[in-house]
């Protein structure tokens, strides 16, 4: 039996934790580890991206409640536990020039009345290991982007026991990560296997007008055998999914030949970790106790730290 560690997986909405690393927390539940989604937001001012639920006036009367159930089930699929941290959808914004952001939402909240939220869900659920989204946001919703200043603001405070002294006694998580979901040469890979089965591939414009810059990924989970789990979880927040899009034309089976993995870009760390990861626990200490006391030590060196700012 694994020992039992534990990993914090923050996302900007629900639905954001079935369709980034989903396969990976899946595994880890299934090994006996601890995994918690924090939802940032309630995701109340999404849109209904499935065209056959579109006008269905049951979902259009209270989305927000529509979509606390499909995260429930999706929890459910992945054996995942969960919390909501409480904050309101930003939504994104559209126009030009763009409108201004609604009041109150999460991406104009106070940085440290987000991070103090958070602060107290890792003081209380002690992860060795949190994931969240990169400095851009991973795509450019004013809420990935907070989830982004969130996490890493509160991977800072959690283990100084100076900061938010009312949130919780000190935990320090040891390792931070960056979902990479979208890397060049994933939707390459899909592009040509697509290409070989003769099939009219959704991604060659996408790859035409490809304009991001490569991420670093240092550490590749295998877990295509958990990819089936993924697709279940993320067909649950079906208002959010159309079934027929691009996310599923790539036959599972074909997904675990040309890419059985999901992708992290670690961004800090506390202990010293392989080259080639493959493994989110990597370079912890095997038994939990172990990994407790680093967490609880204080003080402890950050011996690797590749964060960098937002461009402007
Ligand atoms: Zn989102």
């Amino acid at each position: 039996m694994s020992e039992r560690l534990r990993l914090m997986c923050v996302h900007a909405h629900p639905d954001d934790e079935s369709s980034k690393g989903a396969a990976t927390m899946a595994k880890y539940v299934d090994a006996g580890h601890e995994v918690l989604v924090v939802s940032c937001t309630g995701g109340e001012r999404g849109d209904i991206l499935n065209p056959r639920l579109k006008d269905d006036i049951h979902i259009l009367r209270d989305l927000a409640q529509v979509r606390r159930d499909e995260m429930a089930r999706a929890q459910e699929i992945l054996g995942v536990q969960h919390t909501w941290l409480g904050f309101v959808d930003s939504g994104l914004p559209e126009g030009d020039p763009l409108p201004p952001l609604p009041e109150g939402c999460f991406a104009l909240e106070p940085l440290e009345v987000t991070t103090e939220a958070l602060v107290r869900e890792i003081r209380r659920f002690r992860p060795h290991v949190v994931t969240t989204y990169d400095e851009n946001g991973g795509y450019p919703h004013p809420d990935h982007i907070m989830c982004h200043d969130v996490s890493v603001a509160a991977f800072e405070a959690a283990g100084d026991p100076a900061r938010f002294p009312d949130a919780g006694t000190a935990w320090q998580p040891l390792k931070l990560y960056y979902n990479q979901t979208f890397s060049r040469a994933r939707i390459e890979a899909f592009h040509e296997a697509l290409t070989a089965l003769g099939e009219e591939s959704p991604y060659a414009e996408w790859l035409e007008n490809w304009d991001r810059t490569d991420r670093v990924v240092t550490t590749r989970v295998e877990c295509s055998a958990w990819y089936d789990r993924r697709d279940a979880a993320l067909l649950a927040h079906a208002t959010q999914v159309d079934p027929d899009g691009t996310w599923f034309r790539v036959p599972r089976e074909v997904q675990a030949r040309v890419w059985p993995i999901e992708e992290y870009e670690l961004a800090a760390s506390f202990v010293e970790v392989p080259d080639d990861e493959d493994d989110l626990f990597a370079g912890l200490p095997a038994d939990v106790e172990g990994a407790d006391a680093l967490a609880t030590s204080g003080e402890l060196p950050l011996v690797h730290d590749t964060r960098t700012e937002r461009a402007a």
